[in-house]
């Protein structure tokens, strides 16, 4: 990464971070893996290969940074940084292989209970689009929430996989989208929203329309999103305790799958496959966790 780059990297982390006091961070932590995925991405691929990657220059020396940040671990989702290496690639990363309550899951074999609806509160905020070498990521702005078993969280960030992380009794969808919250103690809650192929997804087009052309840097986007227009209208949903499904794999999160898909065209489903064909981590061991859903 040329010099001039990481400044903006950094620019944009500073940014990021001020804008959202309570992640502050979170979001650090996220930029700077998403500076080292870059340097793994333009020390994996020629140029030519990927124009929209920044071109591959000599990392060069960055006095302002931390040097551990530097040999931080690359994980990917496949090769030497695949899903099953995870664990060797950081001391961090180790409950990847060790944990009993990881994600995602097939989410099969629960109880048919009368869930508490999700109350949700989102609101038009501006938004910011990145890609971090890993997925495409859209920070929000403040005021977006949803209230739980009587627990208020904050929407951080949303992203997508391809394919859907998550099954349901074994069937995978084309895509999901992961909005992530977080409540004033940092416990974590990640509300999963299935895509399907089908009509289209106008909220998903705001943002592939403001995709950064670099890695690991936040764009800020034209507009307003209201994160709404993605939920689909019948609210019902599984949940269970699990995982990050990225390294470091961080336990006690509060998972709600939402059961009714929402569509995007098969465009749109071209668009993010052209960046990540696949992101997916593979299904993890219940571990006779409990999973509850509403009735059909
Ligand atoms: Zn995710």
């Amino acid at each position: 990464m040329r010099a001039s780059a990481l400044f903006l990297t950094l620019v944009a982390t500073a940014t990021l971070a001020a804008a959202e006091p309570p992640s502050m961070d979170t979001l650090r932590a996220k930029l700077e893996a998403a500076m080292q995925d870059a340097h793994a991405v333009q020390r994996a691929e020629p140029a030519p290969a990927k124009p929209r990657r920044a071109a591959p220059a000599k990392p060069q020396p960055a006095p302002n940074k931390p040097a551990a940040a530097h040999d931080a671990p690359h994980w990917s989702y496949q090769g030497e940084g695949a899903p099953e290496h995870w664990a060797e690639l950081s001391p961090e990363f180790a409950l990847c292989a060790t944990g009993q309550r990881q994600s995602p899951i097939d989410i099969r074999g629960g109880v048919t209970v009368d869930l508490e609806p999700i109350a949700f509160d989102y609101r038009p905020t501006g938004f910011s689009v990145l890609d971090n070498g890993h997925t495409v990521q859209v920070n929000v702005g403040s005021g977006n929430r949803l209230t739980i078993s009587g627990k208020r969280y904050e929407l951080l960030q949303f992203h997508f996989h391809r394919p859907s992380e998550e099954r349901i009794d074994g069937r995978q969808f084309e895509m999901v989208a992961h909005l992530v919250h977080k409540s004033d103690e940092g416990r974590l809650a990640v509300v999963a929203v299935l895509l399907q192929e089908g009509s289209v997804q106008p909220l998903i087009q705001q943002v592939w329309n403001a995709l950064p052309l670099e890695t690991g840097m936040a764009q800020p986007a034209p507009g307003s999103i209201n994160l709404t227009h993605l939920l689909p209208e019948d609210r019902r949903y599984y949940t269970y305790m699990g995982s990050l499904t990225t390294p470091p794999c961080s336990e006690g999160v509060l998972w709600m799958v939402l059961k009714q898909p929402v569509t995007l065209t098969a465009a749109q489903i071209a668009v993010f496959s052209h960046l990540y064909p696949m992101n997916a981590r593979p299904v993890q061991p219940q571990s006779g966790r409990l999973i509850k859903g509403n009735a059909e």
